[in-house]
């Protein structure tokens, strides 16, 4: 059979080369005569895999090293805990920005270990917009401020960072990690779920200005104790292999295609080509507000909920598969990460348009 093009918001589709290369090293990599997968994680063979990924990361996103960059087991989801158990003291206070399903998952996560205030939201209008944070709002004497870099279910994304002064800025860029430079001397924390720009799920990336770690609560577990895990090489236990693996592939994958800034400029591209057909529709309606539209999760519904299932349908049988909305929200998700082809994302809007001709 043939590859389809894959929308899925994650996991989500993996660039082809990728994966014909991780085809090619599967059973014997180079001259080690074994898998990655069944490499020891202390052995030196492994360590060089290792360290290769952590040094392509460190050039794709130009980390200095007052940054430690960590591999750590448990997705995006885990760090939702591990912020406020290494950055939340015990009787201190956090900011959190509620602009979506998984920032509310961090703050309601986070509530558990102690203060939080929510700053702004835009929960009530059902998640179409970034709220504004304006440098009022933020509590000087907040252990941190926590964001969401790019809304994956709502199709939002923040245009611009908010200014957070002293306190560091946390944030969770499972979605849009790579997809666009982003300065990382503006955070204290950017983590990532690995699945959408980085490579296969259970993986998280964390990446920690080092004068915020060594301050975990005493009842932190060790495997989420940032410091602890950056003393080890992110191996205080045998971490996901290989993930770190692939990801090193996808890191090498996108430097041969221009590395972030390139990469931003394609995605530029391929979301207008969807956004473009959906501002001259009779049919579809985009759901997110214009002025802050995802270029990595586009969108939209037509007009009920059936033709939404129709339309579905109908891309899948043309290879253009996992379309639908999120199950919170319903509708149709376009999901454009890195490894999603400019021709995908043109056959989509191909298609879009025909089924408007055929059902207005
Ligand atoms: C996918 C996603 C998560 C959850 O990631 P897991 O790896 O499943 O824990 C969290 N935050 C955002 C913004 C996401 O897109």
């Amino acid at each position: 059979m043939e590859r389809v093009y894959n929308f899925a918001a994650g996991p989500a589709a993996m660039p082809l080369s990728v994966l014909e290369k991780a085809k090619a090293e599967f059973t014997c990599y180079g001259s080690t005569g074994m898998s990655v997968m069944e490499m020891s994680h202390r052995s030196k063979m492994y360590l060089e895999i290792y360290q290769q990924t952590e040094r392509l990361v460190r050039q794709v996103m130009d980390i200095s090293d007052d940054y430690a960059v960590l591999f750590l087991p448990g997705g995006a989801t885990m760090q939702f805990a591990a912020i406020p158990m290494n950055l939340l003291a015990e009787n201190g206070s956090a900011d959190y920005v509620d602009s979506g399903n998984f920032a509310h998952g961090a703050l309601e996560e986070a509530k558990k270990y102690g203060n939080v205030r929510v700053i702004a939201s835009s929960r009530d209008d059902k998640y179409t917009y970034i709220p504004e944070v304006t440098p009022d709002m933020i509590d000087p004497s907040a252990c941190y401020v926590h964001i969401t870099t790019n809304n994956t279910i709502f199709g939002t994304r923040y245009t611009s960072l908010p200014d957070t002064g002293n306190v560091p800025l946390v944030a969770d860029a499972s979605s849009n990690i790579l997809s666009e430079p982003y300065d990382v001397n503006r955070f204290g924390v950017i983590y990532a779920g690995a699945q959408k720009n980085i490579g296969p799920a259970g993986m998280a990336i964390v990446i920690v200005r080092r004068d915020l770690m060594g301050k975990a609560r005493p009842s932190t577990p060790k495997i989420l104790d940032w410091a602890k895990q950056a003393d080890a090489d992110s191996m205080v236990n045998t971490p996901p292999t290989y993930t770190i693996y692939l990801a090193g592939l996808c890191m090498q994958w996108l430097l041969d295609q221009g590395g972030v800034s390139e990469m931003e400029k394609i995605n530029i591209h391929k979301a207008s080509l969807l956004y473009d057909v959906l501002d001259s529709s009779k049919l579809y309606r985009a759901t997110a507000q214009k002025a802050f539209r995802s270029r990595m999760n586009v969108t939209f519904v037509t007009r009920d909920p059936d033709m939404d299932a129709l339309f579905v349908k109908e891309a899948a049988a043309q290879g253009l598969v996992n379309l639908k909305g999120h199950r919170l929200v319903g509708g149709i998700r376009a999901s454009i990460y890195n490894a999603m082809p400019v021709e995908g994302v043109e056959k989509l809007a191909e298609f879009m348009k025909a089924f408007e001709v055929q059902h207005v």
